[in-house]
This record gives structure tokens, sequence and C-alpha cells, in this order.
């Protein structure tokens, strides 16, 4: 049973549904107490020294009360634990994976860049491949410089826009995580929020000053702080769909009037599209929604599983980076030949057909996630957000439009679900306000057993609600 081989049929179309005959339910398969033996001892050593055991906070379990699984290897839409568990995969490292684990494009472009070497501390052909592509997809993107992770993007980014401007003010919104850089680390979503963390103690005061907070979809509190801080703010920050508190959208007219302030104001506007950029559409969110920020992050999917992440914008505005201006930012790593072409593979794979194929995926999920809910008498004690391949259930009524809503989620419905999930062989982010992550390579059958996973896990969810 441990290691038995991945079977995965590369992305055949669904069969064509017959007419008659809708589908009964598919009755949860007899779970077996999962064997943990092996993750535990690793736990142990890993805690011993590592602090908590991860290298990542929200990989240890604690906000759901546990202890982690870990990973033994992962393909397609699986992961197989240490004890050889396996697991239907909605975390897939928390976005990269656009095409599951190990898509044989990326895979291949890993294997082939290997042999010339792995860091070189000198330009390489791969790195003007990958930025011709990006400027290619994110027309807004004119210039891009490659880091090695998203918080490097928005950190880097930052200093750019306080250095153009001459301000020092930094506008995000609560909920919205951009990174765990010192002045991103104020009201930052998910991972602070799950461990009951508001910042961080060890960033300055006088630098989690330089960081203001409004309410997502509230142009009202943006203006606010721009009648509070008049000729003081650089920078507005936000995740065009915000990812990081669960999946909430803007509401029509939010990114719109972001730009509309942003313009007024003399301040830049900044798209963290580390999580949405690739992924939502080719050019990310702002090709969705139509808006053109100043600057933008990328990382995640544009990595392919390696670590890249990328800040670009306007000419004339990454003019200011060093070398060709006076803003400097540097990386050893940066540019990497193995995660360069790891990105080229990635981005030479977005075709219209996988969006498609996401897009059905996802909206099969959601379906019927809502008709479960339906038939246990519970969809009002819930809301599903989903665009695209990323969806949230919150264990609350909707609608849910800013980080005040997600709080309002019932924690311990939500820890059940997850343990329930989990149980049945179905990993999702152990905390309530990540998103799924649909992939191509998640398949009819992973939906139906994901769906008959989510059935027992709501009873369980509810059971003393
Ligand atoms: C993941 C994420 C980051 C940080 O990226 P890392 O590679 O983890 O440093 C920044 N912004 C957003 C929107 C993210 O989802």
């Amino acid at each position: 049973m441990a290691a038995r081989k991945m079977r995965r049929k590369a992305a055949a179309p669904p069969p064509a549904p017959k007419k008659k005959a809708p589908k009964r339910p598919v009755a949860p398969r007899r779970r077996r107490v999962r064997r943990t033996v092996e993750s535990d001892r690793l736990y142990a050593r890993a805690k011993a020294k590592m602090p908590g055991g991860v290298s990542s906070p929200v990989r240890s379990f604690k906000s759901v009360g546990a202890t982690p699984f870990f990973v033994k290897k992962a393909k397609g839409s699986i992961l197989v634990d240490a004890d050889g568990n396996r697991y239907v995969d909605y975390v897939m490292s928390y976005g990269p994976h656009l095409f599951g684990h190990m898509p044989k494009a990326v895979a291949s472009a890993i294997r082939k860049a290997l042999p010339r070497g792995t860091s070189y501390g000198a330009p390489c052909r791969a790195e003007v491949e990958l930025a011709e592509r990006v400027t290619r997809l994110v027309p807004s993107m004119e210039k891009v410089r490659f880091v090695s992770s998203g918080t490097e993007a928005a950190m880097s980014a930052v200093r750019l826009a306080r250095a153009i401007t001459g301000r020092d003010l930094v506008l995000k919104f609560s909920g919205c995580y951009h990174g765990h850089a010192d002045s991103f680390l104020v009201a930052a979503g998910s991972g602070l929020a799950t461990l009951g963390i508001p910042g961080s103690p060890g960033v300055p005061a006088e630098l989690a000053k330089a960081t203001i907070t409004a309410t997502y979809n509230d142009l009202e509190s943006v203006e606010a702080l721009f009648r509070k801080y008049p000729g003081k703010i650089a920078v507005i920050a936000v995740e065009p769909v915000a990812a990081n508190m669960g999946v909430v959208l803007p509401k029509p007219g939010f990114l719109e009037g972001l730009r509309k302030i942003a313009d007024r104001e003399g301040a830049l506007l900044l798209f963290d599209e580390v999580i949405t950029g690739f992924r939502l559409a080719r050019g990310g969110a702002q090709e969705l929604f139509g808006i053109k920020p100043d600057l933008t992050c990328l990382g995640k999917i544009l990595g392919g599983g390696l670590p890249v992440g990328a800040y670009g914008g306007r000419a004339d505005l990454m003019a200011h980076v060093a070398p060709d201006g006076p803003v400097y930012q540097a990386g050893t790593l940066s540019g990497n030949p193995l995660a360069m072409a790891a990105g080229i593979a990635m981005l030479d794979s977005l075709t219209p057909a996988a969006y498609a194929k996401l897009e059905r995926t996802a909206a099969k999920l959601e379906k019927g996630m809502r008709k479960v809910a339906k038939e246990l008498g519970v969809e009002e004690r819930l809301t599903l957000n989903r665009v695209g391949s990323i969806l949230t259930l919150f264990f609350n009524p909707g609608p849910i439009a800013s980080f005040d809503d997600v709080k309002k989620s019932d924690g311990a419905a939500f820890n059940r679900w997850f343990h329930g999930l989990l149980k049945s062989g179905v990993f999702i982010a152990p905390a309530a306000f990540e998103a799924m992550f649909v992939s191509t390579a998640h398949t009819e059958k992973d939906l139906a057993k994901t769906l008959a996973a989510h059935r027992e896990a709501l009873k369980e969810a509810f059971a003393e609600g």
C-alpha cells in the first residue's frame, strides 16, 4: 500500500456527459486510521533543531491543533507522506503548481538545464528569455527584475516606490499579505491571523508606523487615509484578488477606484500578483479586471515550483533600479538558471485550454461543494468565494468582502472540517483563511473523492454546532 505507484491520466478530457441517470453521490470510502509513525518521528527530530519543526509557520498544523505530516513525494494532484498516506492536494505549495506537481514540461526543462550548472553570478540566456515572456504576458511590466521570493519582490517594490515618490508611507489593506518584510507585517492576513499575532515583534515601531492600513473593498477608508496624510503616501499595495485572508474578490469599481485615487494623489499603485499572476489569466488579475498598475509583484507560478519572484513596471519607474538608477537591490541567486528554466517552461504551458480546464474543474468542485452543503441543510452557515482556480469555504454567512467579514468565520467548525478532509485523504491548508488551489492535474476521480470527503467532514464540522 505504502508507495503504490501513482497513476494519473494526463489531462484526458472528461467523457461526454450522458443525459440521463443523474450521478448518485459516491459512497464515502471506509476510512482507515491514518498511520503517522514516520511523520511523528521526523517531526520530533525537526522540532529539536528547527523552530516549530518547520521552515514556514503554517506548515506546523499548529492552528488546527495537530502535528504535520512530512511529505515523501508528490506528483500531479497527489501528495504521499512519509507513512505512505496519499492525499488529493489542494495546497499545491500555496500556489506555484498550476499544472500539479512535476508537470512534464517543467521537470524536463529542469533536467535539461541541470548539466549546465546551478548558479553563475553572471547573466545567462534563460533570464533574458523569461524576462521577454513576462513583459509580453503582463504588458504593464515593461521591465522586470528577478528575485528569489515573493517577499523579496514586494519589499523591493516598496523601496522603489518610496524612492521614486520621495514619500515614506505604505498603504496596505487589512488581511492582505505581501510577504514577511518589516513594512508588511501589519494586519497581514492568514499566517499571522491564525496564530493570533497582530503584527510581529522585531519590527521597529517607527517602521510599523510607516505602514497604514485600509479596509479591503472600502474606497472611503482609502480616501480617509489620504486626507489624514496628504502628500505622504508613496504606494497603495493591494492583492487585486485577496487570497491570503481566504479568497475575497474585489467589488466592481474597487480596483478602478484605487487607480483613480493613486493618480490624483501622486502615489503609485502596486498590484501584488504573487498568487493571481498567471493563475487568473495569462496576464494575471490586471488582465482579468482591465486595470493597469504602476508596479507589479510576481512569484509562485513564475518559478514553476522553484524559488523565483519578480517585480517590474513602467520602464521609467524601473529606470530607478540599480545599476540604471540609485535604488539598490541585489541577489546572489537571482536569475538562477534552473529556476529561470522552470519559469520559461511554466509560462510556455499557459494555453487557453489550460485555463478552460482550470475553470471547468474548479467550477465543478464549487458546484459539488455547494450541493453537499445544501443537502446537509447547512448552506446558510457557509460562504464559498471563488475566482478561477482559487476558492475558499468560509464558516459564516456572507457576503465576505473584507477581513472583518472573514474574522467572523467559525474557526472550530473549520478545524473539524479540515480534520475530516484529512482523514479521508484530502489536504487543504491547515488554516481557515487560505485558498484551495485547483490545478489542471486534478481529475474527475479526485473531485469525487473530495466531495465524498467533504460530505463526511461537513457533518463533523457542524456536529457540535
Ligand atoms: C506568497 C505571497 C507572498 C510572499 O511570497 P514568498 O515567496 O512566500 O516570499 C507575497 N504576496 C502574496 C500575495 C503572496 O501570496
